[in-house]
């Protein structure tokens, strides 16, 4: 009797033993399957988003034409003092974007890792007449020579694609580069000042100033992410700087910021002199896909 039920008792046990040995089993089993799942789908996050290592480089369909010059009204300027191109001569440029700090990073985006000196995880700084610098945005500038600065690493930036355009036999050079904002306001004023002594009220002459000469706040130049090369003739795009730059200019992180086809969106007339550093990744998808920062925002931006 005593012996039966210790038989009846070990049998018990060992069942007992093997069920739970099998549920331990189907636990670890859940266990990996959930690991793998988790796994898997980690690595398709890091593939998404604007990955821009895929994006290739050149592409040029932004060139062309001429344009205008400033940013919006050529039409009435007074034929005197008034600069022959754009905004960007007195100093304007207006609109921009640029890489900062300050951005709300695309996470897919910077997920990318990437060896490449120009990568920008952060998405560009968006500044154009629409969208005012931040308030006591204060870039960190370095010389890049001729008494031209431009914030640290677009500068090197530039400094590459020089050297890059020289062993390709064409010379490359900046016209402009980083303004501060007290130079942006100063040049505003002095061109409102022309048009007031012409004869506008102060209303009429801010809005034509403004065509010519970008309002304080306004310009990529002051963020240090901009530059003017060369010259600021329409006819630029003819050159072969300006071809060099379709082909290239992406590879080191710029783009050309105010095609000739996107004036609507932009805001700011044709300026084939005109390009902004805003990281390789993102100029690499802008140039290629022949969009502008305001559209690569719009499709990327979070
Ligand atoms: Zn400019």
């Amino acid at each position: 009797m005593e012996k039966k039920n210790i038989k009846r008792y070990t049998r018990r046990q060992v069942r007992r033993n093997r069920r739970i040995a099998f549920f331990a089993l189907l636990v670890l089993a859940a266990l990996l399957v959930a690991l793998l799942v988790w796994g898997i789908s980690g690595l398709f996050h890091a593939e998404e988003g604007p990955d821009v290592s895929s994006s290739l480089s050149s592409s040029s369909h932004l060139l062309n034409g001429h344009s205008s010059s400033s940013s919006q009204a050529e039409e009435s300027l007074p034929e005197e003092s008034l600069p022959e191109s754009s905004a960007d001569s007195g100093a304007s440029s207006q609109a921009v974007s640029s890489s900062s700090s300050s951005q709300p990073v695309s996470s897919a985006a910077s997920s990318v890792g990437s060896d490449d000196p120009y990568y920008e995880a952060d998405m560009p700084l968006l500044v154009n007449p629409d969208h005012l610098m931040p308030e006591g945005y204060e870039p960190t500038v370095v010389s890049i020579g001729d008494g031209y600065k431009l914030e640290t690493k677009a500068a090197a930036a530039w400094q590459d694609m020089q050297a890059a355009a020289a062993d390709d036999g064409v010379s490359l050079w900046a016209i402009s580069a980083y303004r501060t904002l007290e130079r942006q306001t100063e040049l505003y004023e002095e061109k409102v000042a022309e048009y007031q002594a012409l004869g506008y009220d102060e209303e009429q002459a801010k809005e034509e100033a403004g065509k010519w000469v970008a309002v304080p706040g306004t310009s990529e130049h002051c963020l240090g992410y901009a530059m003017d090369l060369c010259s600021l003739e329409d006819n630029f795009e003819d050159s072969a700087q300006f071809q060099w730059l379709q082909e290239h200019c992406a590879d080191y992180g710029f783009i050309l910021r105010y095609p000739k086809d996107k004036v609507e969106i932009t805001k700011i007339s044709y300026e084939p002199w005109h390009y902004r550093y805003v990281g390789s990744n993102h100029a690499k998808i802008i140039m290629s896909q022949g969009i502008c920062l305001e559209e690569y925002l719009e499709q990327y931006g979070g």
